[in-house]
Order: C-alpha cells, then structure tokens, then sequence
C-alpha cells in the first residue's frame, strides 16, 4: 500500500511504498538549515519504491553524498537521493498520513540545539546512524 506527500503548494506530489522504511530523525546542521526547522525527521526506502506523481523537484547538491530535492515554487524541502542510488530519503513532514511512519533513532545529536530535549529511549548516535554509512 502506498502512502501519498506534497510539498505546501501541492505542486509536487509523490508516492512511496513504506515497506521495510528505515525512520529517524536528524539534529544535522545542513539539516537544520535547509528545513529551516529545530529538528527534521525522515524516513528512508529504496530508489525504487518512491516515485514522482506531479510536478518536478529543483535540487540542492548539500554535500558529495547528498542531494536534496524541494519544490521550486513554495520552497518545502520533500526528499533526498544519494549519488549511488541507495536510498531516498523522504522528508516525514510532507507526508499525507505519517502516523504509521514511527522514528526509530536520532542521528547528529552532536550538532543538536542545546535546548532541544529528546524525552524518548531511542537509540541516540553522535553522527550518522550506522546504517546510513
Ligand atoms: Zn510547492
Ligand atoms: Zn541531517
């Protein structure tokens, strides 16, 4: 079953089969910065189980390993891609209904503003999550 997202206008829209998503938030500077927000949360599936419905994403090369893709007329950023095609990485708060879509960890606290408070028991990792290599 596929799950449905669009960026804030509606003129990108996706879809994505969750099966087997891997769900964590970021505390990441480049993170923070381009979502604009305190902390972004996401979940990943593979390439081909995430397909473009409307519309098309403008890109924002962040660094050699990520690329991140936003809607060129209302700016909401909406998923990532890797150059070797691992993953895409789906922003969790473009989501339609994220309610099945439940964070499993919490990458980068190292860069996580200080009053920021995590009130949950999930793992925690300095930097990347190690499945994110
Ligand atoms: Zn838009
Ligand atoms: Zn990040």
């Amino acid at each position: 079953m596929y799950l449905t997202g669009h960026c804030a206008c509606g003129a990108l829209r996706y879809r994505f089969d969750p099966f087997d998503a891997v769900v964590d938030y970021c505390h990441c500077e480049t993170c923070r910065r381009w979502s604009g927000a305190p902390v972004t949360a996401w979940a990943q599936v593979k390439p081909a189980q995430f397909e473009i419905t409307r519309g098309a994403a403008k890109a924002f090369r962040s660094s050699p390993r990520a690329t991140r893709h936003f809607c060129g007329d209302c700016g909401s950023p909406v998923y990532m891609t890797d150059p070797d095609g691992q993953s895409i990485g789906i922003m969790l708060g473009t989501v339609d209904d994220a309610s099945s879509l439940v964070p499993q960890g919490h990458g980068w606290v190292s860069d996580q503003i200080s009053w920021f408070k995590i009130d949950d028991q999930l793992p925690r990792w300095e930097e990347d999550a190690p499945y994110d290599g």
